[in-house]
């Protein structure tokens, strides 16, 4: 191809150029929606790579040419064994499986004006107000003490139901309004409505004790009904408020993917199709989906544990017996697959247009993530990001670049410091998404096509 004197970003669209062609990228986007719609939270999401990597004959055992582990259910590493010894580098796909969302607290039952509404602590970044007055969907698992796991999902299907936040009506709101958005939406008020009656009894139950008569009450008895469990068992519970419903099409050309959780879910399936379709070659090459990003990557199963280290220390014996660790790491090459903020066409003013990320122009490089003089950032080497350059150009893969918002106004962080952190060659690269963190997100279909197709040219390089 020839090249231009001027650059300008490729559209995705224009080259989704047959019929044919976007019929699979079409069919990618219904199977990337079914995906979306059943993994609502870490675990589902873990649960549902570790079914399609046992279908593809991956195995937990360390031996063989494809292999995985699984960390608690909330991350999992797997890899598959290429020609050229371990020690000349993995090439590397790191994504996220958990997602903003309202968790239950510890002791979240409380009755007040004739409903019972569990307490939340919101997890990760949410504006609150986009979580009042919808349908929620609770996802989970109790715990009972003997160590049994209850799994919880309840307000999907349609004849099931679901929760809600009440929201305050405009007639009452005239106060609100004036306030600031982060006072006027209190955290201590995204409490979920679970009940609603006391129990009908027929008048023959006991009052001996005052709250007999109680929703709460009545409520412990349907959760014990459906699940065996006692209000104690929510203590050791992890509960989690999500938006109910499937993710779908959006818009008459059904161009969009709406839905909950695609950040970074959209990378997470990206990265999987890509491990799974990529031709074998020289390489080895891994994905590592870690917990715990939207809340800085710490703890045992984000970013920052030992996790990842392990599982490539489990590799070198089988792939390249008595080297060391560090070399592998340092030629290493690895994508951080997340995703980054479309230019949103309400809100342009807060982008600077040139260096923002367009839907509908492949999966985008940010080549460095903080903010405010690129602080707190892992920056990418120009030889790498040239390499990365040159390998989508070459397969006729449209990509793009952007920074999150103008400087001294937006930034953000990804788990790319965390693998910098090993001294491999490590950059940004996902699709971009408008409505970024709210219960709808929107991703492009030619964006979910193209990073599919990147990512794979990334494996088989
Ligand atoms: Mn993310
Ligand atoms: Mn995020």
């Amino acid at each position: 191809m020839k090249k231009k004197f001027s650059y300008q970003p490729q559209s995705a669209w224009k080259k989704l150029n047959t019929p044919a062609l976007r019929k699979k990228a079409e069919a990618l986007a219904e199977r990337y929606i079914e995906f979306l719609s059943a993994c609502k939270t870490e675990r589902e999401t873990v649960d549902y790579i570790c079914r399609r990597l046992r279908q593809e004959k991956y195995d937990e055992k360390f031996s063989g040419e494809r292999v995985f582990r699984n960390l608690r259910g909330k991350a999992v590493f797997a890899a598959r064994r290429g020609s050229a010894p371990l020690h000349e580098g993995l090439a590397l796909i790191a994504a996220h499986v958990d997602t903003p969302r309202l968790d239950f607290k510890q002791r979240p039952l409380v009755e007040q004006s004739d409903v019972v509404q569990a307490k939340t602590h919101y997890y990760g970044g949410i504006r609150k107000h986009q979580w009042l007055a919808r349908h929620l969907a609770l996802h989970g698992l109790v715990v009972r003490e003997n160590g049994e796991k209850i799994p919880v999902s309840i307000g999907e299907k349609p004849d099931e139901p679901v929760f809600c936040i009440a929201d305050l009506l405009p007639h009452l709101a005239q106060k609100q309004g004036n306030q600031k958005l982060n006072e006027a939406f209190e955290a201590e008020k995204l409490n979920v409505i679970l009940a609603h009656s006391s129990s009908t009894g027929g008048g023959n139950e006991q009052q001996s004790e005052k709250n007999e008569n109680s929703v709460k009450e009545h409520l412990l008895k349907l959760l014990h009904a459906k699940y065996g469990i006692y209000e104690e068992d929510m203590i050791t519970a992890e509960l989690q408020a999500v938006p109910a419903g499937p993710a779908r099409f959006v818009g008459f050309d059904k161009a969009l993917v709406g839905g909950y959780g695609q950040d970074d879910r959209i990378c997470v399936f990206a990265a999987l199709e890509a491990l799974l379709r990529a031709k074998p070659g020289a390489r080895n090459r891994a994905v590592i989906f870690w917990d715990k990003e939207e809340i800085g990557s710490e703890g045992a199963t984000g970013a920052s544990s030992r996790f990842f280290e392990y599982c490539v220390e489990n590799l070198l014996p089988s792939v390249s017996p008595a080297r060391r660790l560090a070399e592998v790491f340092l030629n290493s090459r690895a994508l951080s697959a997340d995703v980054q903020a479309a230019l949103d066409p309400d809100f342009q003013d807060l982008h600077e247009k040139q260096n923002a990320a367009r839907l509908g122009y492949g999966p985008c490089f940010s080549k460095f993530t903080g903010s405010r003089g690129k602080y707190g950032a892992s920056e990418a080497d120009a030889e790498y990001f040239a390499f990365l350059r040159g390998l989508l150009n070459a397969k006729d893969i449209p990509w793009q670049t952007a920074e999150l918002g103008k400087v001294d106004q937006g930034g953000g962080g990804t788990v790319a410091l965390f693998l910098a952190a090993y001294g491999m060659r490590v950059i940004d690269f996902g699709p971009p998404v408008l409505s970024m963190h709210s219960p709808c997100e929107l991703a492009s279909c030619a964006d979910i096509w193209f990073a599919v197709e990147a990512y794979k040219a990334f494996f088989e390089a």
